[in-house]
């Protein structure tokens, strides 16, 4: 349970504390010289997983956008937009629950009766078809760059379809696992039985050993960030002869109609393998069930509440260790805008949200900030002591090829031919995701257009994206990560962090491997590379020392690009108010002590503050299993020890715990 765990955490940093009793708190653990007394005083809702600068930053944003969104639908004059007035009906469908009682399956059940009855003849158009909207189906196929040529689109096929979080889920025997098999199992149960078709306990059976073959063909995380091995042309005939007896070309035609291409990328051979021989093998029954199920799974929390409630249960309840729903709004902006704001109408949140909270001061700070941090970086590559001139000359050319995307689009997207009906939630989402579908096939043969946006303005998060670009929305462009009122030192170790962080993804283990144009091209000389090589993994064997959980360490490995984003974005940061710091020094200005604090104690401190948070047991395993990101404190403590400026800024020794005696350099 999550409370007596923190008690224990707090116990352990005040031992380390004593045992150092001489040395101030910032040089034996910053996280709890910065974020102890927040973390004492700060509860954590039955309503929240977590909470933490980003989280709260989230939640006062969805209260703007929930205010606003009510707005909006009262008032038909605000609706100025093809996209605010899709938002207001979409709105409006979202937060009337009696009409979604009414309307009970109605939206859905064509689907549903589809799925029920499928044919093993029938079953590769009908998951072709169903590729064309949102269910999480073993083959995901979708348009995004070829990520051998970078101005060309390709359609991308990857893999999901598991029920479970993570393949492992299905097999491992610890008891967190276990719980998670029965809550899934409970889950399948709840749901069938609402739609009017229960599943007897030999249906389950079978339903579950389909999940399992498809989860014993998946990569693991680790595995799905080599992007060699998940970049595989195939034709229809290539794919035919590798995963034999699957109506390949009536899948895809089903996915694609028309704009069906010649070849395409499939990420997991594997899986399409092992789809194959399951569409063939395994009893038709439970294809059926495993459609129905993944149909409902996908669109139950905008389905009357014994779907939601069911939903709520297994995928937020147990998963992640929420005690109650957040608000009806917030869950309706959820929905709308999707995860990372990336649904069809996460574009039109984003307009209404920049409207309330956005502004051209905020943008031209943040620019000034992207030009002094991608300084910072030229000139510790031309440093590098271990980079040859050639790669060095690479290296300069992509860096200063790397577009940043910063605030919110230049054009708001006009939705045509999207109809959203302010009476049908379900059938709102089914609709936005084939639309969503169709505008994206249509863009297959032109060519890339890399100012597009693939996350909504409000969007608490920033990216780095294929070809090489950053993207920061205005909706992290907001305090404690930036307040264009605030002094450079707090700006640059919030926000000017993130920019570091997302420039460096670009650099990290996976990113280096791609060009100034965003192809996945090797540009390094042998040499240099097996010089990263070793560094790299002198990152990923620090964190896999830390132990989060009792008995549970991060996966040095899967985490590796974003520590090592960290370990680089900090460096690159700090040498960014450097820059800026010299510039208003240069115009006359002299820098003031904040709080007490010289510019660089506040800029470590605003790092710390940015990262700070607490999260329910149930989420931390989870995102350690699944993750890509280490959990906050260890994104303080890792980069932080390892910077002799932060050791000068705070006055602390070598061998002291925030002082390694060797650090860490890569970039
Ligand atoms: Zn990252």
């Amino acid at each position: 349970m999550p409370a007596p765990r923190l008690l224990i955490a707090f116990a352990a940093a005040f031992a380390a504390h004593a045992a150092h009793a001489e040395r101030p708190l910032a040089c034996t653990d910053f996280n709890a010289h910065v974020n102890g007394a927040w973390e004492a005083a700060t509860p954590l809702a039955p309503d929240r997983a977590r909470i933490g600068s980003f989280d709260q930053l989230r939640q006062a944003n969805d209260r703007l956008l929930g205010a606003a969104l009510a707005e909006l639908a009262a008032e038909p004059a605000r609706q100025t937009s093809p996209g605010l007035q899709r938002l207001a009906a979409f709105y409006r469908s979202g937060i009337d629950e009696a009409a979604i009682e009414r309307r009970g399956l109605a939206s859905l059940q064509p689907l549903l009766e589809r799925a029920g009855a499928v044919t093993r003849e029938g079953l590769p158009a009908l998951l072709g078809e169903l590729a064309r909207i949102g269910p999480d189906l073993p083959l995901r196929p979708g348009v995004g760059f070829d990520l051998n040529d970078s101005t060309r689109h390709r359609i991308n096929i990857g893999a999901g379809g598991l029920g479970l979080p993570d393949r492992d889920d299905y097999t491992r025997s610890d008891a967190a696992s276990q719980r998670l098999r029965e809550g899934y199992r409970a889950y399948a149960k709840r749901l069938m039985a609402a739609a009017g078709t229960p599943l007897a306990e030999p249906a389950l059976e079978a339903l579950i050993a389909l999940e399992a073959q498809l989860a014993a063909a998946h990569f693991t995380p680790v595995q799905r960030r080599n992007p060699q091995a998940v970049n595989n042309g195939r034709t229809l005939a290539s794919l035919a002869a590798e995963a034999p007896g699957f109506d390949w070309k009536a899948w895809l035609t089903a996915y694609a109609g028309t704009t069906t291409p010649a070849s395409f990328n499939l990420s997991q051979p594997e899986v399409a393998k092992a789809l194959a021989r399951l569409a063939r093998d395994a009893p038709i029954e439970a294809w059926r069930d495993y459609l129905r199920l993944r149909l409902l799974d996908r669109y139950a929390p905008t389905l009357p509440a014994a779907f939601e409630q069911a939903h709520f249960d297994f995928r937020s309840g147990l998963v992640r260790g929420l005690k109650a729903q957040p608000t009806r709004a917030e869950r309706v902006i959820a929905t709308i805008g999707g995860p990372n704001g990336s649904a069809p109408l996460g574009e039109a949140l984003g307009e209404l949200y920049v409207g309330k909270a956005y502004s051209p001061q905020a943008q031209q700070r943040a620019l000034q900030m992207v030009a002094d941090i991608r300084l910072a970086m030229q000139r510790r590559i031309d440093a590098l002591p271990w980079m040859s001139a050639p790669t060095k000359a690479a290296a300069q050319a992509k860096l200063a090829a790397m577009v940043a995307q910063i605030g919110a689009p230049a054009q708001w997207r006009r939705y045509e031919g999207l109809v959203i009906d302010p009476a049908d939630y379900v059938g709102n989402v089914i609709r936005s995701e084939r639309w969503w579908t169709q505008q994206r096939l249509a863009e297959l043969p032109q060519p890339v257009d890399r100012t597009r946006w693939n996350t909504s303005a409000n969007t608490v998060n920033a990216f780095a994206a294929g070809g090489n670009r950053i993207v920061f929305p205005a909706g992290i462009l907001q305090p404690p990560f930036f307040d264009e009122m605030a002094d450079d030192a707090s700006n640059y170790g919030g926000i000017g962090m993130v920019i570091g962080h997302e420039i460096t993804h670009h650099f990290d283990d996976r990113g280096r491997q791609f060009d100034a144009v965003g192809n996945l091209r090797d540009w390094w000389a042998p040499e240099d590379a097996a010089a990263y090589k070793a560094r790299a993994e002198q990152v990923a064997q620090l964190y896999g020392r830390y132990e989060p959980l009792p008995g549970v360490r991060i996966n040095g490995h899967q985490m590796l690009g974003e520590n090592i984003s960290d370990f680089g974005g900090l460096r690159i940061a700090f040498d960014g108010l450097q820059i800026a710091l010299e510039r208003r020094r240069a115009a006359g200005e002299t820098i003031p002590l904040v709080d007490g604090q010289t510019p660089e104690q506040r800029f470590f401190t605003a790092n710390a503050i940015i990262w700070r948070g607490k999260m329910r047991e149930e989420a931390l395993l989870n995102q350690l299993r699944t993750g890509s990101h280490s959990p906050g404190r260890y994104r303080v403590l890792g980069p932080i020890s390892n910077m002799p400026a932060f050791a000068q800024a705070f006055g602390c020794r070598p061998g002291d715990p925030m002082a390694a005696t060797e650090p860490i350099v890569i970039w």
